[in-house]
């Protein structure tokens, strides 16, 4: 039988961040290749800097490679098409602070095309699945770093994807916040929404996801199970060094 579409591709992906205002330049990946199979959690993991973000900006076709190539459902990431099919929450998710968390929703759902009852209702249901209902009518202005990234959350599920992109969706959320969060996930997992995960904790990716790659210094370093990762090493050794050159 024919293997199915891997969810997303990243082929030899090398980016390099050219010279400039007093910067050298800097590869921050280097030949990097994975691939998220149609209904996996996988998890992106390394210290800041190590380059999970740069790998999911290609991935997403928000950054063009400096080498290599990435797919999305087996199209080139930077057609529109296969992007619509994707839900990200970007690493310091940020809205209109003057707007409530129900327009914040309705205002992106009219981007991407949605509107109506339809959108209202999905809108109103999503705020509920992120336990955001009774801060639906609260100005985006007063949330807390964890409403933030569930309101992101939110957002980033509302069209319907098949594929999401979590870009360290528990930094600076509470322990209670993080548990919601990684609830959520699970519950992507059950309706077979692939999921694509980035962290600087190993901990936290242990219970949701199917597989890992760990980076540093924009290198994929190892790629398994958590749990045969951890039995082969000493894993708190990769995940705390911190790569950034700054
Ligand atoms: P991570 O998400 O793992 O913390 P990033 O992918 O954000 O890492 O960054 C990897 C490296 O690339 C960092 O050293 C960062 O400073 C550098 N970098 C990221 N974006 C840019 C950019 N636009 N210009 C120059 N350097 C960048
Ligand atoms: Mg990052």
């Amino acid at each position: 039988s024919v293997p199915p579409t891997p969810a997303v591709t990243v082929e030899n992906l090398t980016k390099v961040f050219k010279a400039g205002l007093g910067k050298k330049a800097f590869v921050a990946v280097r030949d990097l290749s994975l691939q998220v199979q149609p209904g996996e959690v996988y998890g992106l993991i390394g210290p800041n800097g190590s380059g999970k973000s740069t790998t999911m900006k290609a991935i997403l076709g928000l950054l063009a490679p400096t080498q290599g190539k990435t797919t999305i459902f087996g199209r080139s990431s930077t057609e529109v098409a296969s992007r619509r099919e994707v839900g990200f929450l970007p690493e310091n998710p940020y809205f209109y602070k003057h707007l409530n968390g129900l327009e914040t929703l309705l205002f992106y759902g009219r981007l991407c095309s949605m509107g109506g009852k339809e959108l209202k209702d999905r809108a109103r249901e999503m705020l509920a699945l992120t336990g955001l209902e009774d801060a639906a009518d609260r100005r985006v202005a007063g949330y807390s770093k964890g409403m933030l990234q569930r309101l992101g959350l939110a957002q980033a599920l509302l069209h319907r994807p098949r594929l999401i992109v979590l870009d360290e969706p528990t930094a600076g959320v509470d322990p209670a916040g993080s548990r919601k969060i990684r609830d959520l996930v699970l519950g992507f997992k059950k309706e077979g929404i692939t999921v694509l995960v980035t962290s600087h904790l190993l901990e936290q990716m242990q219970e949701v996801c199917d597989r890992v790659g760990i980076m540093a210094h924009g290198k994929m370093m190892r790629e398994g199970r958590v749990d045969d990762l951890i039995a082969v090493e000493n894993h708190t050794e990769i995940v705390l060094e911190d790569a950034s050159p700054e």
